[in-house]
Order: structure tokens, then C-alpha cells, then sequence
């Protein structure tokens, strides 16, 4: 019996009454478990392996690894963290998701992912404190939001997780230097190539034209000075995405990006 904590990352029904959960586990990995009757009132699960649920669950390791169906028995489940601030709110919800999908998509099968549990836990619980302390109207943004500090503006925290995911996964994206002379940045770079892999400085910028926005370097820049990214948040967000899709050379679609697009249209066009 395995004991271990673990992020529920994606759950669909397999029967009238059962559910198949993905789950990162800090133990080991990403794992498929079968809630048999899971859908039950009664169920001993019920709520524990929820979508984003942060649980500990007691788990039977697949003795027939080779042809089996991969699919996981739990024995028990309670629930540690439910983030009900997070829940209520939809653009934080929307965030988490996609996080969750790229971890069950992407990350590789079959090996402890201790790192990328703690990773993606930190994000969740900076969505579910960073709620209440977002700066992300002020234009200052004199918040401090580096990758290592305690409390990270909302703004900032897919972001900081996307880049600290690239680093764990091979792709360390250095946004402090110019990758093509290696000299430090001491302001925004004048462009960002994601292919190629980074940030490049005005003098090697020359006359080129830039193909990455203003409003991309811009927001790169205030991150890697922690502090909040604001209004450049859905810029720098895309730009890392694309950075980790070129680097890892897959095609996949991430399905709930869509759903956080339609998210933030209702938001803004609530806020006008
Ligand atoms: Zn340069």
C-alpha cells in the first residue's frame, strides 16, 4: 500500500456509478485510480477526489504493471485542501485547470513528479490566498512577485508556474539575458523569440524589426524583476506557453485554454 498526497487533475465517469480520477501524486507520478461507485451518495470518496482536490489517498500499486489496464484501486481518501476561495473564483478556477491539464497531458508517464506536485500545489494555494492581495491595477506593480516569495500576485501566478515548469522539464528559459550576445538585461528586452529560445537585447536587435509585442517584453521584464505583471498578464502568459509548446515539440491541444479565454472575455467585458 502506497500512501501519498495528490492533486486531483482530471476525473471522468467510466460506468453509471464510477469515476476514473488522474491524479498527480507526490509519490508517484501521474496515476489513473478507479472510484468504483464513486458517483454513490454514500461513497467513502465523495468530495476527497474532486477536480482540484488536494487529498491523501491510500492506494494498492498495480501489481501486474505489463498488460494490465493501469487502472488503480484507492482504499482511502480524505480530502486536505479544497480551496474554496480559489473555487469562487472562475478566472482562478479557469488557471488551475489549465495547469492541471498541461501536468496530465505533458508531464512523463511512469516517474515520480515530487517536484511538479509541490510546483503545482504552490500555484493552487497562491490562487486560493492570492485572491484577496492582487495588485494587478496598479501600475506600479511594486508587489513582490518572484518565483520564490511566499505570496504572488494572481497576475503573476500561472506565469511564474509555467516558467518554473519549463525549468524542471529541461527548457530553463533565462530572462535575464540576452541570448544572443549573453550580456544581462538591465531594462525589457527589444524581443522575445520562443523557437529559438529567448530574450534578445536592442544592440542585437539592430535594425531588425521585433516580432514579439511591446506589451510581451514588457510584462517578461516586470517578471523577472517580481513584480506584477498586470495589464501584461494574458502577453506573458502566451508568450511562455508558446516557449514550452516549441520546446517540448508537441501539437496537443490543451482543451481548457479555451474555456480560460472565454473566462477572461466575460470578465473584461464585465469590467468595461
Ligand atoms: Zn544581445
Amino acid at each position: 500500500m502506497i500512501k501519498s498526497r495528490c492533486i486531483v487533475l482530471h476525473r471522468f465517469p467510466y460506468s453509471d456509478s464510477s469515476w476514473i480520477v488522474k491524479a498527480l501524486t507526490e509519490e508517484r507520478g501521474v496515476v489513473s485510480f478507479i472510484l468504483k461507485g464513486g458517483k454513490r451518495k454514500d461513497s467513502p470518496f465523495r468530495g476527497a477526489l474532486d477536480p482540484l482536490a488536494e487529498s491523501e489517498v491510500v492506494f494498492r500499486e498495480n501489481p501486474q504493471k505489463a498488460g494490465g489496464d493501469g487502472l488503480l484501486f484507492v482504499k482511502e481518501a480524505s480530502l486536505l485542501n479544497w480551496r474554496s476561495r480559489m473555487r469562487d473564483n472562475l478566472m482562478s478556477t479557469a488557471v488551475a485547470q489549465v495547469m492541471a491539464e498541461i501536468v496530465m497531458r505533458y508531464a512523463p508517464p511512469g516517474v515520480p513528479l515530487q517536484e511538479e506536485f509541490l510546483l503545482l500545489n504552490k500555484a493552487l494555494d497562491n490562487l486560493d490566498s492570492g485572491a484577496e492581495l492582487c495588485e494587478c491595477n496598479t501600475a506600479e506593480g511594486t508587489v513582490s512577485a518572484g518565483p520564490n516569495s511566499a505570496i504572488q500576485p494572481l497576475c503573476n501566478v500561472f506565469a511564474n508556474w509555467l516558467l518554473e515548469t519549463c525549468d524542471l522539464w529541461g527548457f530553463h528559459l533565462d530572462l535575464n539575458t540576452c541570448y544572443r550576445c549573453e550580456r544581462a538585461l538591465d531594462h525589457a528586452a527589444a524581443d522575445f523569440h520562443p523557437e529559438s529560445g529567448g530574450l534578445i537585447c536592442k544592440a542585437c536587435l539592430g535594425v531588425e524589426a521585433p516580432r514579439a509585442k511591446n506589451q510581451t517584453v514588457q510584462g517578461l521584464w516586470m517578471l523577472s524583476q517580481g513584480k506584477a505583471v498586470g495589464e501584461y498578464q494574458v502577453f506573458v502568459e502566451n508568450a511562455l506557453l508558446t516557449y514550452l509548446r516549441n520546446h517540448m515539440g508537441f501539437l496537443k491541444e490543451i482543451h481548457s485554454l479555451q474555456w480560460l479565454q472565454e473566462i477572461r472575455k466575460l470578465c473584461s467585458a464585465q469590467a468595461t
